[in-house]
């Protein structure tokens, strides 16, 4: 089969959401392509698998209740800049197109499922996940930075009597902090008793995890392994390799323009415009993009993307957190921590996005 449209975005998370919803909202023919059927505040998943009743199936809509233009559950298998192949054998021509492919941890689906591509499904992995974690009773989580911090918070706080290591492989937590919330996060965890081993690295080792560095082995019932996230670039490999750079992000210009393409642009999590990789950040840059595009079709000047300052919430448990702050301050402050704790970020980023929250849960 065969499509066309005039603004394909490819990628249904937080970047391509925010780019089609205000496209569409001013009559742009936007046709949204993701391999899931659902949208999903990715901030959720860890308490979703430690503690089902707090977050329940919130953090998930499917994209047919609150997409505007059109959408199609596929996978993009490669493309250039006028069309898209899909691995079923469709193709999508476009005029333009919004690549905001995001990026994945491929040892760690709960945070983003690898294969759970329905709603049912990927509800179904969240429980399963938390049945596994609940038949454990000592937990490695290895890799200290914001997923493996706020992990190990969130199953310090709903199980108080599990054995949990978090083993990092510098010295300091949170790497890309600054010192304070390094230290806070860590005096925050030491007192749920998380076992915060630092300059280790462990792997896999038949039934053994060992640490290259101290030479130690642990077995622990259950094991995360939160570090090497990765841009969902691949697909761009086979028609467009020279857009991406050494680490496979898309090399965009200050107007998240793809470097060499007049009608192709990247944001988010695959693409270079901003180091600093958060959800919320994306949505932003997605509001830009939108505006960006109206603009250019109107012969409008526009204006490069200015990155914002922003608030950092790094939640370690359901009681505590760090924030961290523009001009470099830091908090543990209930008021600033407690943004992100009502209900980890879900209705603000829903309310951004233009998604009814699901009341019935
Ligand atoms: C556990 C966890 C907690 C986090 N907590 C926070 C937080 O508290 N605050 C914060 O701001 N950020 C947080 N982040 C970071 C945030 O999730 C990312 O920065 C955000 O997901 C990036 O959004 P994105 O739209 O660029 O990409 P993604 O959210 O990765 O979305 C990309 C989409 O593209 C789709 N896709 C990929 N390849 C293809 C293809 N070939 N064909 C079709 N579809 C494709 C995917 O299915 C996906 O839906 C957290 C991340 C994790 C993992």
């Amino acid at each position: 089969m065969e499509y066309q449209t005039d603004a394909l975005i490819i990628g249904g998370g937080f970047a391509g959401v925010a780019t089609a919803q205000k496209l569409a909202q001013q009559g742009v023919d936007v046709t949204l392509i993701d391999k899931k059927d659902y949208f999903e505040v990715t901030f959720a998943t860890l308490r979703n698998v430690a503690n089902p009743t707090m977050v329940g199936d919130r953090a998930r809509k499917q994209y047919v209740e609150f997409i505007e233009g059109t959408f199609i559950q596929a996978c993009v298998a490669s493309m250039n800049d006028k069309e898209a192949k899909l691995e079923n054998g469709d193709v999508i021509r476009f005029k333009q197109a919004v690549i905001a492919s995001g990026s994945r941890y491929p040892s760690l689906p709960l945070a983003k499922s690898n294969d759970a591509f329905n709603y049912a499904d990927r509800n179904q992995e969240m429980i399963d996940e938390h049945q596994a974690l609940v038949s454990a009773q000592s937990v490695l989580i290895i890799g200290g930075g914001l997923v493996g911090v706020e992990l190990a918070g969130e199953i310090a706080s709903a199980f108080p009597d599990k054995k949990i290591t978090l083993a990092h492989a510098s010295d300091t937590l949170l790497d890309q902090s600054k010192p304070k919330a390094q230290r806070k996060a860590l005096e925050q965890l030491t007192a749920k008793a998380v076992d915060v081993k630092f300059n280790r690295r462990f792997a896999k080792d038949d039934d053994v995890y060992r640490c290259s560095i101290s030479g130690e082995t642990l077995q622990p019932d259950i094991a995360y392994v939160c570090v090497g996230m990765i841009p969902n670039t691949e697909f761009l490999r086979v028609d467009l390799p020279n857009i991406l750079d050494a680490k496979g992000l898309i090399k965009v210009d200050d107007y998240m323009k793809v470097e060499g393409y007049d009608n192709l642009y990247a944001l988010g999590d695959c693409a270079t415009i901003d180091s600093r990789k958060h959800g919320y950040l994306a949505g932003v840059q997605g509001g830009y993009l939108a505006d960006a595009i109206l603009k250019s079709a109107q012969g409008e000047k526009v204006k490069p993307y200015n990155k914002p300052p922003v608030v950092i919430v790094t939640s370690t448990g359901t009681d505590s957190g760090v924030a961290t702050l523009p001009f470099g301050l830091t908090t543990t402050l209930n008021f600033i921590v407690n943004l992100k704790q009502k209900d980890m970020g879900v209705s603000n980023i829903f309310k951004m996005l233009g998604i009814q929250p699901d009341t019935s849960q």
